[in-house]
């Protein structure tokens, strides 16, 4: 497969899933899976105004999103060490590694509000997944492993991340915020310039 074929081989694969599993998340989860598995087994694909670093926070570039909201793919590209807050994602969510390293430390809510590490610092490399959910751990903060190089991930989410209403945690207070993302891009890559795949 050339390497512009592989995200609509992608996009057009979960298009498949969605339909056929809509609302089943362990169904929808376990057929993702080996699909970003295959997406990440090259890195030939991203575009590069996908892989692009701001020299202040890191990016979160739409690669696609599923015109009825049942999923959305996104570029999170770290600048050397650059973080998130501790927020969750309030959908499933599918993170694999595909350029560099990231640091992902999972926090649990206590009857209290205050958040407490859950684990110990998990360290993803490229090819490698982690999967966050309401039901399967959905509370963490990640950061680039590298304090010298861009990190890219790539996410795929169970709804339109970009537009979902979740929050952020101050972990010691146990404090919330409202939080909707958005997107860094005010483009998507055009999928549709190549007929096959
Ligand atoms: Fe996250």
């Amino acid at each position: 497969m050339n390497p512009e074929s592989r995200l609509l081989a992608f996009v057009a694969a979960m298009t498949r899933l969605a339909q056929a599993h809509a609302g089943d998340e362990d169904r929808l989860v376990d057929g993702a899976t080996p699909l970003m598995k295959e997406l990440l087994a090259h890195d030939d694909w991203l575009p590069t105004a996908m892989a692009a670093a701001h020299p202040q926070h890191y990016q979160q570039h739409l690669l696609y999103g599923d015109p009825l909201d049942r999923f959305s793919l996104v570029s999170f590209v770290w600048g050397p060490g650059q973080k998130t807050p501790v927020h969750d994602h309030t959908v499933w969510g599918i993170i694999g590694m595909l350029r560099g390293s990231e640091c992902a430390q999972r926090y649990e809510r206590g009857t209290d509000g205050r958040l407490t590490p859950d684990g110990s610092e998990l360290t993803l490399r490229p090819g490698e997944l982690d999967i966050v959910s309401p039901t399967r751990g959905d509370i963490h903060v990640v950061r680039n492993a590298l304090a010298d190089q861009v990190s890219i991930s790539i996410h795929l989410y169970g709804g339109n991340i970009g537009r979902v209403a979740r929050h952020v945690f101050v972990p010691d207070s146990g404090e919330v915020k409202n939080f909707v993302s958005g997107y860094s891009n005010a483009l998507a890559p055009n999928l549709w310039a190549r007929s096959s795949a």
